[in-house]
């Protein structure tokens, strides 16, 4: 065992699991990304399951392409045709779309998760959600895209919150007719 260099574990606040440093500066770096393309008043804020495994396919990484099939290809499809741009768009001219038009997109769990743990973070985490879109995120509406939160349509009901709930598979097309 090497006592020179100790790996340091911690608590990671993006997806309550003890994580290694690199899973945490990867989350720092996601933050700092999506922070810059954040709305200042979010009009709609489009609520995923958690980020892509792999970090090419990120929304708010400007440089990448996101071109592996999957949720965020399909949003990335969805913002297209809802805001009229051209397939060749760059990323950088897409999220400034976004932030434009005062969407925004947030994970529930805020980091890539394996599938075995997925439903019980999503679950552990519903009421951390729920704080962040109360105190934080203060959209006008919600669009849900999983179906696996159970106790957060119930809460926005309570709060007046409107939402409209997809499931995480719902296709470009359909993403597309409830964006605002
Ligand atoms: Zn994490």
């Amino acid at each position: 065992m090497n006592t020179h260099r100790p790996k340091v574990f911690v608590v990671c606040d993006g997806c309550g699991q003890t994580v290694p440093p690199e899973h945490w500066r990867r989350r720092i770096e996601r933050l700092q990304w999506a922070s810059r393309f954040r709305p200042v008043h979010i009009r709609q804020l489009v609520i995923c399951e958690a980020p892509p495994e792999n970090p090419a396919d990120e929304l708010y990484l400007p440089a990448t392409g996101a071109d592996a099939p999957g949720p965020t290809h399909w949003l990335v499809e969805a913002f297209l045709e809802a805001y009229g741009l051209p397939p060749a768009v760059s990323r950088e001219v897409l999220l400034k779309t976004l932030q434009h038009h005062g969407i925004f997109v947030a994970e529930a769990v805020e980091c890539p998760v394996e599938p075995s743990v997925r439903d019980r973070l999503l679950v552990e985490r519903e009421r951390i959600l729920y704080e962040r879109i109360r105190f934080s995120y203060r959209p006008r509406h919600l669009l849900l895209l999983t179906e696996r939160l159970r106790a957060l349509p119930e809460w926005l009901r309570e709060s007046a919150i409107p939402y409209e709930q997809l499931p995480a598979t719902a296709g470009p097309r359909v993403i597309a007719a409830a964006l605002k």
